[in-house]
C-alpha cells in the first residue's frame, strides 16, 4: 500500500491528542502512513479543501470551530452527521470526498467496552447536558432502543435537541433531574463541568438505582468527582477517554484500511500523557 496521509484539522490544534492515538495504531500494524495536525484558520478552510487532493490527503478528522463549516465541501455525508449537525471524520468514497460523525459510535463503543450486555435491561437514560456531547450521546442511545430526558441549564437548548431528535427524546430543567434519576439506567455527564478547571457537576447520585450506570464524557481529569462518588456507592462508571479512542477507530479504518483495537496499552499510553499534562488528573 503507498504511502497514506491523514489529518486531524481545527483552529486551534496543538492540544490535540488524535496523533498520539493513530500512530499508536499505524505502528502496531505496521501501516506506511501518517496522521498530522493541521492548524486550519476558518478564512483557510476553502483553500485547504481546494488543494486537498494535491496535498495526497486520504481524509482526517476535523474538529473545532470547522465541524459544521465543513459541511458544504462535502459530497455527502452520513446519517449520523446528518443527526448531529456536524462532521468529525471525512474520508475518500467512490471518487468524492465525504463526512460523517463517529462521536456517537465511540459513546456507545465505550460503553460497551466498559459495561458489555448493558443494553439487555436498560430502558432510560438521562443525560445532563445539550452540547455536541450530549448530541452524540442521544444519538447514540436513541439508536440503541433507550428513551432519553434531556436535562440541561439552558432548558431551550435542550428543547431544541429533543425536538431535533424526535420521539423517545424529552427535555427537562436541571432542576428535575434528581426525579428523572430514580428511572434511569445510565447518567450520563455531557457537560463541560467537571473538567479540569471548571467546578464539578452538582447530582445527587443517592436516588439512582444500584445497578444504575455513571457515565462522564469530560476526561480531563480521568476520574471525576461524579465518577469518583459513583463508584463509592457501588455503581458502573464509564469514563470519557474510551469515547475519545472508539470514536477514532472508524476513521482510521477508513483511512487505512484496517479496523483497530482499542487496547489497555493504548488507554495506558493517552491516560499517562493526560497525568503528565494535568497536574491532579
Ligand atoms: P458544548 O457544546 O459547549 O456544551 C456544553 C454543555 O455544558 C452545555 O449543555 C452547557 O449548558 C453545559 N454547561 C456548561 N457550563 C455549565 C454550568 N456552569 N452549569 C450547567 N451546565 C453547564 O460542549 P461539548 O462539546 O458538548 O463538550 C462538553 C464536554 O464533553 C467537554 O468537557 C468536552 O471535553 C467533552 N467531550 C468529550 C468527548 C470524548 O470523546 N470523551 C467528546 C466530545 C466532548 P448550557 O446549554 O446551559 O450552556
Amino acid at each position: 500500500m503507498a504511502f497514506t496521509r491523514a489529518f486531524v484539522m481545527g483552529h486551534p490544534i496543538a492540544h490535540s491528542r488524535s496523533p498520539m492515538l493513530h500512530t499508536y495504531w499505524l505502528k502496531r500494524y505496521g501501516i506506511e502512513g501518517s496522521y498530522q495536525l493541521m492548524d486550519v484558520a476558518p478564512d483557510a478552510l476553502a483553500a485547504f479543501f481546494e488543494t486537498f487532493d494535491e496535498q495526497g490527503w486520504i481524509g482526517g478528522n476535523v474538529t473545532v470551530p470547522h465541524k459544521m463549516a465543513v459541511i458544504p465541501y462535502l459530497a455527502r455525508i452520513d446519517d449520523a452527521a446528518k443527526a448531529m449537525g456536524a462532521v468529525n471524520t471525512i474520508w475518500h468514497e467512490d471518487g468524492a470526498i465525504v463526512g460523517g460523525n463517529t462521536d456517537s459510535l465511540g459513546f456507545i463503543g465505550n460503553l460497551d467496552e466498559r459495561v458489555p450486555g448493558w443494553d439487555r435491561t436498560a430502558q432510560r437514560a438521562v443525560i445532563v447536558g445539550a452540547g455536541g456531547a450530549a448530541r452524540a450521546a442521544a444519538y447514540g442511545l436513541k439508536t440503541r432502543g433507550l428513551e432519553v430526558a434531556l436535562c440541561n441549564r439552558t432548558l431551550a437548548k435542550a428543547e431544541a435537541l429533543a425536538a431535533h431528535f424526535g420521539k423517545r427524546v424529552g427535555a427537562h430543567a436541571l432542576g428535575e433531574l434528581a426525579t428523572l434519576a430514580r428511572d434511569a439506567d445510565v447518567l450520563v455527564n455531557a457537560t463541560s463541568l467537571g473538567m479540569v478547571g471548571q467546578p464539578p457537576l452538582e447530582v445527587d447520585l443517592a436516588p439512582l438505582k444500584a445497578d444504575a450506570i455513571v457515565y462522564d464524557v469530560v476526561y480531563v481529569p480521568l476520574e471525576t468527582a461524579i465518577l469518583k462518588a459513583a463508584k463509592s456507592r457501588g455503581l458502573r462508571t464509564v469514563d470519557g477517554l474510551g469515547m475519545l479512542l472508539h470514536q477514532a477507530v472508524y476513521g482510521f479504518n477508513h483511512w487505512f484500511g484496517r479496523k483497530p483495537e482499542v487496547t489497555e496499552e493504548l488507554r495506558t499510553l493517552l491516560a499517562d500523557d493526560i497525568r503528565a499534562k494535568t497536574p491532579g488528573a
